[in-house]
């Protein structure tokens, strides 16, 4: 837990019960009328409802605690699970170092070519001498680094990065869940 998540739930601790005090305060007797108030209530259930009713409400009570604790577990599994798997690191594509964000999902975001010489941000552009072929090449404004020509447009070769991103991403997710089973 992070010192700002303890800071968080402390105030709102002392938030609650500083509400809770003023509502009590405001009620004429305080707690006694509480107290009397639950007191006379369960006091009625108990004399109205029939022995069957107190099981379904206890049964009802324990489902929604166990499913309520059991979501609670899932929940922190899937977060450490998420949490523990290594970055991938920095791919060699065409020549071109990649570089890419990713969530908890299996989805990379948009990926951004560096100049393998200098680590400058590189652009592509266009080689193509007819319309109907797509050649695109890597330049690299800082040091004039080149790429090779490349038989695809930009829009493929970005598409082919990044479905290599996802793979490597379900490779380390894959490599982690067996790590996993061996400590198991
Ligand atoms: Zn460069």
């Amino acid at each position: 837990m992070k010192s700002s998540q303890i800071f968080t739930s402390v105030i709102s601790t002392l938030a609650g019960i500083a509400i809770t005090s003023l509502v009590v305060y405001l009620i004429p007797n305080g707690w006694g009328s509480i107290f009397w108030f639950f007191g006379a209530f369960f006091g009625w259930f108990a004399r109205t409802t029939p022995i069957w009713n107190w099981l379904l409400v206890l049964l009802v009570g324990t489902m929604l605690v166990v499913l309520f604790g059991a979501v609670l577990v899932l929940r922190e599994y899937l977060r450490s699970k998420r949490d523990e798997v290594e970055e991938p690191t920095p791919l060699t594509i065409y020549g071109v170092n990649w570089m890419w964000n990713y969530s908890s999902s299996l989805y990379a975001t948009e990926p951004a070519s560096f100049c393998p010489e200098c680590d400058m941000q590189i652009r592509s552009y266009n080689v193509s001498q007819y319309a109907a072929s797509y050649q695109s090449r890597f330049h690299c404004d800082c040091c004039g680094w080149s790429s090779k020509t490349i038989e695809a447009s930009e829009d493929a070769i970005h598409d082919y990065v990044k479905r290599r991103f996802q793979q490597e991403l379900r490779r380390a997710y894959r490599e982690h869940d067996e790590r996993k089973q061996d400590a198991a």
